[in-house]
């Protein structure tokens, strides 16, 4: 199969940990990779963000990602591209020439516009197969950020129209079907295929980073509000009083050096709230970390927390148990599926630092507990998360796109947009 990736603001090669590069990032490239190991030909179009990059890379022999120019060649935060798709879109259409792909696979709302306008470009007289992955969804999270949301707000409307117009729907947990259902999109056409994890960099075999206290608690991600990881700082006090002092708790992420982690208003958040309870020697910010070097941080917790509002559907949960580090996971979203309950690790419910603290106190005071959670978090992983089974879930997405299409099924709502 011949496929197309547009991932708009998430390229596949850019470094994560900042504010707009994260599981998305990591998703488009374990996918396209996966999807090339299967014997397809797989091109990622992403926004040419810096003016060194390169028009085209090639990552491997099947894999190659595309630089489009689309706006000015610099960082534009992912809530102003949407002026930007169209241009994106004609970069597309114009690199397939008269070699178009079997699938086009749009990654977040704003790559599912450029990738339908790429599509069904009026008078080219072809019209290719959209899937479309939302990663994330405007209606969740209007509705935990309300005015702080700086979507653009056309996505009130787009979003939905490009659920309806795409050919077919890959959500990547139940929560989202639940939602996309909401949204009043067709759930036949959805079908369900989670993140996965790098099972080959993530194990349990391997050295542990040495660890300065007697336990570390391991916080990853974007720093941004939503992810909570205020919440675990305020959880160490309750830790303490609960007998566990010799506690240190390691935050990793935030975009770029420490001049730019040091001007970041989360990352000043975070330390004046770690200031405030007296705990500025037990909570390090680490800043941005090479994946390279992630399974050794995580095999050096006791455990991982994952404390967001909400989590479309949220990477480092895998990437724990992979690793075979119990999670504490908040009650949301994808969570809700990977981690399981008493079995991989503890739910608690959002936002709520004492169900943090008591969660971590548990396996903290039970290391064969923390253990057995471990091991089964490992097996989880193993056997249900590696990129090349979510890599034939997708597969089996675009085939029934592809029958539809040759069928001659128009999309009923496809002028909605
Ligand atoms: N990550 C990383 N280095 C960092 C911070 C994060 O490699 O400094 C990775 C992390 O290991 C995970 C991804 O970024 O693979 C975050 O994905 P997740 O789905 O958990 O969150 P999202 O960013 O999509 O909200």
């Amino acid at each position: 199969m011949k496929i197309s990736m547009i991932s708009e603001h998430a390229s596949p090669l850019a470094a994560l940990g900042g504010v707009d590069a994260g599981g998305q990032n990591v998703h488009v490239a374990a996918l396209s990779e996966a999807l090339a190991k299967r014997g397809h030909t797989v091109t990622v179009y992403t926004r040419r963000d810096a003016t060194e990059l390169p028009a085209r890379v090639k990552v491997g022999r099947r894999l190659e990602v595309v630089h489009v120019d689309a706006g000015p060649a610099c960082h534009i935060p992912k809530d102003e591209l949407l002026p930007l798709m169209g241009e994106l879109a004609d970069g597309v259409a114009k690199d397939w020439g008269q070699r178009r792909p079997d699938v086009v696979h749009g990654h977040f709302w704003m790559s599912g516009l450029a990738a339908l306008y790429a599509a069904r470009r009026e008078g080219a007289g072809y019209q290719v197969p959209v899937i479309q992955t939302f990663h994330a969804l405007g209606t969740v999270k209007r509705r935990h950020q309300g005015a702080e949301d700086t979507s653009p707000l056309e996505r009130r409307w787009l979003e939905p129209g490009v659920g309806r117009s795409a050919d077919r729907i890959i959500a990547t947990c139940s929560d989202e079907v639940f939602e996309l259902k909401a949204m009043g999109i067709n759930t036949s056409k959805i079908s369900i295929a989670p993140c996965g994890v790098d099972l080959d960099l993530f194990s349990t075999e391997g050295p542990a980073d040495p660890r300065p206290r007697r336990h570390r608690i391991l916080s990853v991600g974007r720093l941004v509000p939503r992810k909570g990881v205020d919440l675990v700082i305020r959880a160490l006090p309750l830790l303490s009083e609960a007998g566990f002092d010799d506690v240190e708790l390691l935050i990793v992420g935030g975009g770029g050096d420490s001049k730019v982690l040091d001007a970041d208003p989360e990352v000043r958040r975070l330390l004046g709230l770690a200031e405030e309870l007296n705990l500025s020697d037990r909570v390090t910010l680490q800043g941005q970390v090479p994946r390279a070097a992630m399974p050794g941080i995580f095999r050096s917790a006791d455990a991982v927390v994952c404390s967001p509002w909400y989590e479309p559907f949220g990477i480092v949960p895998l990437e724990a148990m992979a690793c075979g580090v119990p999670v504490v996971a908040a009650a949301v979203g994808g969570l809700r599926d990977t981690v399981v309950d008493h079995g991989t690790g503890l739910h608690v419910p959002p936002r709520d630092p004492e169900a943090i603290a008591s969660a971590l106190a548990l396996l903290l005071g039970d290391p064969a507990l923390a253990a057995e959670l471990g091991r089964a978090g490992q097996l989880r992983a193993r056997s249900r998360y590696s990129w090349d089974r979510v890599a034939v879930e997708t597969e089996k997405a675009y085939k029934l796109a592809m029958a539809e299409a040759s069928a001659g099924r128009v999309p009923m709502e496809g002028a909605a947009l």
